[in-house]
């Protein structure tokens, strides 16, 4: 086995507790699946999620469906699941018919309600998306009140039930200063109301707008649903939201957990003599002699090419440095300070060894990227066990 992952089920009850108790009684907690489960592994994470939160995000159809499948090979009760991403005409009927409900985000849908209505015994179930200034997927607010028009045509009014209004921030995680996110928030209000006189609806749709920064740092922001994403799996979204929840909940600021833990076992272990060069490209030469490990992971695992000569792991609780270049399924490290023999050893390339730890925030900075880059990139061949 090159390599593996190693899933904390506590730390994830922890994080979903610590989100349950900021959004409070009155907000559903909806988990956010896409990417592999932000790397965690869809399969492996699933049987937590569906069991500890209220409903359950995705970007694929095809993982909607996965979710369904689970649910019958087990015999458990359907959760509400909701495809976040795009669709297929034929996926659109698969999901009318498995009750998983979609995301409309411009008029263009219309053409498929009948073949819907006809493959499903209940009305397709939808959320509108409105895009209030990310200007990603979504209807603009200019036009909306007319636009709204085509779910009030006869098949659509039948076979169509609005049970979401949404938007999607953009900067909630990148500001301590949510002026934006207002702006965002009072465009979202409005095309509330506009659904509201517009379309005939026997129970308004239940808002959300949240991710995991606004679930905790702006409260207006919370109403009946939060689509937690990156928190769930206990990496923050960012510095300054971290920092936020400091300021605004100085007694009692939410703490996360991480979840996930990368290892590997060494390959080989050996002493190479003073002057040998290290790696593709020579980039590095040894100045005296040097005991490393060759471990099993490369870039094709998702583990960046930039950490080349600039990362380190750990080994024994001891920071070991990355020599020369990260390679397709290898990488060379410097154990000379953890270890005395050749013998296999474990190595830690993101989680806690002894009394060192290393963060997702911690790869992201040496491969200037975020942590959700770094975890979503993971190789989804890589063995994953909850534990
Ligand atoms: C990714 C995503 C989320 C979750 O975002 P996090 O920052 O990971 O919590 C929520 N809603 C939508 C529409 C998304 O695309």
């Amino acid at each position: 086995m090159a390599s593996w992952i190693e899933l904390n089920a506590q730390n994830f009850l922890h994080n979903i507790h610590e989100y349950r108790k900021f959004l409070g009684p009155h907000t559903k907690l909806g988990c956010v699946l896409k990417g592999n489960a932000y790397g965690h592994g869809f399969q492996q994470t699933l049987p937590l999620f569906h069991q500890h939160t209220d409903m359950i995000f995705v970007i694929e159809a095809r993982d909607a469906f996965a979710v369904r499948n689970y649910e019958k090979a087990h015999g458990l009760t359907s959760r509400r699941v909701v495809v976040l991403g795009s669709l297929s005409p034929e996926e659109l009927i698969a999901c009318a018919v498995q009750e998983i409900e979609v995301v409309i985000i411009d008029t263009s849908f219309e053409r498929y309600f009948g073949a819907c209505a006809e493959a499903a015994g209940t009305p397709l179930k939808v959320h509108l998306h409105m895009d209030t200034g990310l200007s990603r997927e979504g209807f603009l607010p200019e036009h909306f009140a007319q636009e709204l028009e085509f779910l009030n045509a006869p098949l659509a009014a039948q076979h169509v039930d609005v049970v979401g209004f949404m938007t999607h921030f953009s900067n909630v995680e990148d500001v301590t200063e949510q002026t934006y996110a207002e702006k965002q928030l009072q465009l979202f209000e409005e095309g509330y109301q506009s659904c509201i006189q517009v379309l005939n609806l026997q129970k308004p749709p239940e808002r959300h707008t949240a991710q995991s920064a606004a679930s905790f740092i702006l409260p207006s922001a919370r109403y009946h649903l939060a689509r937690v994403g990156i928190g769930l799996y206990g990496l923050w979204p960012s510095g300054p939201t971290r920092l936020s929840t400091r300021v605004l909940y100085p007694e009692n600021a939410p703490r996360l957990l991480p979840t996930l833990s990368w290892r590997t076992s060494s390959q080989q272990v050996k002493v190479l003599p003073a002057g040998s060069y290290i790696g593709y490209g020579c980039t590095y030469r040894a100045a005296h002699e040097i005991r490393i490990a060759l471990l099993p992971v490369g870039y094709f695992d998702g583990y960046p090419r930039e950490f080349s000569n600039r990362g380190y792991v750990l080994v024994q609780g001891q920071r070991c440095p990355i020599l020369g270049r990260v390679m397709m399924n290898h990488t060379i490290v410097d154990v000379s300070h953890a270890v005395s023999n050749n013998d296999p050893l474990v190595a830690t390339l993101l989680g806690t060894d002894g009394h060192e730890q290393l963060t997702a925030e911690q790869l992201a900075e040496w491969s200037n990227t975020i942590n959700y880059e770094i975890v979503t990139r993971i190789g989804p061949h890589l063995e994953r066990r909850m534990v």
